[in-house]
């Protein structure tokens, strides 16, 4: 009936949905950024070159780098003409073909993010808060499966959060996913990488069952703390999580649902102020200010 991750088959794997190498503006070679995801405890990465012609529009390929413990996506970051506030769009594209057609000057952002979509690519809304995206921009976007709802490098530079229109997306029908990503570039200026991630359920650490299940919604996002359960009954929700200090539910209404507490690991909130939103999303704070935010639930 919903599309919770949860209870499905499998398991969830850590993964890095975008990242920088040293093919196009990252300090780090593929081989490299890969090593420090895997050390870091991290089941997969994507390496999300952009996909621009001052760097030959580099697809990495990284399946060389792929083992029975650790898996890549393949993709890039893409770019073409425009948006209200900025000359250019910025897309994430993961399960690009190799060889995927570079963009010709005519391309808009909106038909590229179809092509690549039509290819067989989950496709990204990447970081709107700091292409300062407007809701017509967002719109436009028809293609995406999902908004960047959390950059970790756009955070650091203040703008990191894109909840805002996310919900304004949600609220108008728009059935997106909402996944966190580092951005990481690790440029001696940049913040350190691994701080953002999603937790993707799938019965293996396959490339297609992850992509399949990107684009299903299986999967959650976080900066720190794990949720392990998101479960709907009776008019109410209960939550199970790693210890945290606040467990909010919120939806397509100015309020929210709020428990506080010390150390939570478990809370069951009620519904019924949702009753005018299609969808409600969880979000938990641990006591250090790091969250987890489950994907969208529609309610209908
Ligand atoms: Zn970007
Ligand atoms: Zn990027």
């Amino acid at each position: 009936m919903h599309n919770l991750p949860f209870d499905r088959p499998g398991r969830f794997w850590r993964g890095n949905l975008h990242t920088h190498s040293d093919h196009s503006d990252g300090a780090l070679s593929p081989e490299e950024t890969s090593r420090l995801y895997q050390e870091a405890g991290y089941d997969f990465v994507a390496i999300t070159d952009h996909f621009r012609a001052e760097y030959g529009f580099p697809l990495t390929d990284t399946r060389a780098l792929r083992t029975t413990a650790f898996t890549t996506l393949l993709g890039a970051e893409l770019h073409a003409p425009r948006t209200e506030f900025s000359t250019e769009w910025h897309i994430i594209a993961l399960g690009l073909p190799l060889g995927f057609p570079p963009p010709d000057s005519a391309e808009s952002g909106t038909e590229l993010a179809r092509r690549a979509r039509a290819a067989g690519a989950f496709i990204g809304m990447a970081h709107p808060a700091a292409s300062l995206l407007t809701l017509p921009d967002a719109e436009s976007l028809d293609a995406a499966h999902a908004v960047e709802v959390y950059n970790a490098l756009s955070a650091w530079e203040d703008r990191g959060d894109s909840w805002h229109l996310c919900d304004l997306l949600l609220g108008r029908g728009h059935r997106l996913g909402a996944y966190a990503a580092d951005d990481a570039h690790f440029q001696p200026k940049d913040p350190p990488g691994c701080a953002a991630w999603v937790q993707v359920r799938a019965e293996s650490l396959n490339p297609n069952a992850l992509l399949a299940a990107l684009k299903a919604c299986h999967y959650y996002s976080s900066t720190g703390p794990e949720i392990h359960d998101v479960r709907l009954h009776d008019g109410k929700i209960t939550i199970r999580c790693s210890p945290v200090s606040r467990v909010l539910v919120t939806g397509c209404v100015p309020g929210k649902q709020l428990q506080a507490g010390h150390a939570l690991t478990e809370c069951t909130l009620p519904l019924d102020m949702f009753r005018a939103s299609a969808y409600i999303r969880v979000t938990v704070v641990d006591a250090t200010g790091q969250r987890a935010w489950s994907n969208p639930i529609w309610l209908s």
